[in-house]
């Protein structure tokens, strides 16, 4: 997908790109590819490519949510970024909060955020499931990309969300019907299931929206080895 492509096809997601963004990009973009030759951040390096299964990916997103209505997002499981800065670029007035348990990535974002100057916005170096027990009930939309199957993620990102509000998973292929124990205990709902093809090279995708419908127990999430041990 060239740069041409990706400004026509985000038209679809109602993002207002400016010169400033697509510049932003530009520069993430030449950061990713520098400091991969360090620390593994992604195989996938040609530009076109990053544009589209990187770039436009994480903002297909946009495609189960108005994030201009929305002040609050934490990315879970960030990685390299992805979602969390690409949606930090187009929607600058997202307070954005990226968690990863991996130090080397974090110290990749910081010098990520310096660089592009972006202004509200941290990144934690935490594991996810730690940083939930601590900072309950307080984000408007948590997200992660490629993190962990649905059950495990719902267990590390609904206690985030605040009750009304929404996680929402970016995912390959996935059988929802194995969350349906999660989603019980946690007390949420799946709200849309939206199945899709990615432009140009047509690999499937499933972007699943759930809504927290109230209060979770305080005895979730639990520790990473019992989540690894029975899972919900
Ligand atoms: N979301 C990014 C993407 O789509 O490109 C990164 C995906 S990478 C396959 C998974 C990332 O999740 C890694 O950076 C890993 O350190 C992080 N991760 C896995 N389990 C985690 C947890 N429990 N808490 C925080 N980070 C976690």
């Amino acid at each position: 997908m060239d740069k041409e492509q990706f400004i026509n096809k985000i038209k679809e997601f109602n993002i207002d790109i400016t010169d400033n963004m697509l510049k932003q990009l530009e520069m993430y973009y030449e950061l990713l590819i520098k400091w991969n030759e360090k620390i593994n951040l992604t195989a996938i390096t040609e530009k076109k490519e990053v544009y589209l299964k990187h770039f436009y990916d994480s903002l297909t997103l946009c495609r189960v949510i108005d994030l201009s209505k929305e002040k609050t997002l934490c990315d879970i499981g960030t990685g390299a970024g992805f979602p969390g800065i690409v949606l930090k670029i187009c929607f600058p007035h997202l307070k954005v909060t990226l968690v990863d348990a991996l130090q080397k990535r974090i110290t990749f974002l910081e010098e990520v955020i310096s660089k592009l100057n972006l202004q509200n916005i941290e990144c934690i170096h935490i594991r996810a499931e730690e940083y939930a027990k601590e900072n309950r009930d307080i984000f408007d939309v948590v997200t992660a990309r490629a993190v962990a199957k649905l059950n495990v993620l719902l267990e590390y990102s609904l206690p985030l969300v605040k009750p009304g509000k929404y996680f929402i998973a970016l995912k390959g292929n996935e059988d929802i019907s194995l969350a349906k124990n999660a989603l019980k205990i946690l007390n949420s709902e799946v709200i849309k299931e939206d199945k899709f093809t990615l432009p140009i090279e047509n690999s499937n995708r499933t972007i699943i929206k759930i809504k927290r419908l109230g209060n979770i127990s305080l005895k979730y999430p639990r520790k990473n080895t019992e989540i690894k041990k029975k899972p919900l």
